[in-house]
């Protein structure tokens, strides 16, 4: 089952984009089924469960954190992370940082913004994002490379908005880009898009699409 829903994406997504199979909350399994299938990126929302899942699987998967991340738990997957989402304040990006530092490595990350109407999702906005990536605390960081940016649309049935929203983190990293990172090669990524807006994410530039439940099942 798993493996039939991965083949049904992957149709579906373009080439110059990335799949995360998002398996946060699906056992060891449900992983190995996906992974025996071929696919080798996976994200996880919580720090002490993605570190488990690393230490019982195969050493080639890469391991995206795509969830609200707490300065005390970076420990946990700063020796192993992959590309860390859900970067959303400097004090985060500081202890990121040293812990890439603690583990002789640069990690990655994304700037995750805030695009939706809700209220509850995280992420900064643009103006935040500029005084951050002008501070001299984040000039003196040596162990971040930061990559691109992130963002999810409101829940919504109305494609039109959710279409707005992908439009403004494109135009956000853009805006970025120009100001910041101009000369980075590095900095290309745009994550957006999830089970239910990834082909509408896709159209408006997205890099790459974190899927879960269309690959997984409902959680
Ligand atoms: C859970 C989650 C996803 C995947 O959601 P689905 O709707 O199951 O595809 C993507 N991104 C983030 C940040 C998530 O927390």
């Amino acid at each position: 089952m798993i493996a039939q829903n991965l083949e049904l994406i992957k149709l579906k997504i373009t080439e110059n984009t990335s799949l995360i199979a998002v398996s946060k909350t699906k056992p060891i399994e449900s992983i190995n089924e996906a992974y025996q299938a071929g696919q080798r990126i996976f994200g996880e929302n919580k720090a002490q469960e993605m570190s488990a899942k690393h230490q019982a699987l195969p050493n080639d998967i890469e391991w995206h954190m795509i969830g609200h991340l707490q300065s005390n738990k970076v420990k946990y997957i700063a020796p192993f992370v992959a590309l860390i989402h859900s970067v959303d304040s400097l004090d985060l990006l500081k202890e990121i940082n040293k812990q890439a530092l603690k583990n002789n490595r640069i990690i990655p990350i994304l700037l995750q913004f805030h695009i939706a109407e809700e209220e509850s999702k995280f992420g900064l906005s643009l103006e935040e994002s500029e005084v951050i990536l002008s501070s001299t605390d984040f000039s003196a960081m040596k162990n971040i490379e930061v990559c691109g940016v992130m963002g999810m649309a409101t829940f919504s049935d109305r494609p039109e908005q959710i279409r707005k929203e992908f439009q403004n983190l494109k135009s956000i990293f853009s805006t970025i880009k120009n100001h910041f990172f101009m000369e980075n090669l590095n900095f290309k990524e745009i994550s957006m898009g999830m089970s239910g807006d990834f082909q509408i994410a896709m159209e408006e530039g997205s890099t790459m699409v974190r899927v879960g439940s269309s690959i997984f099942g409902g959680r």
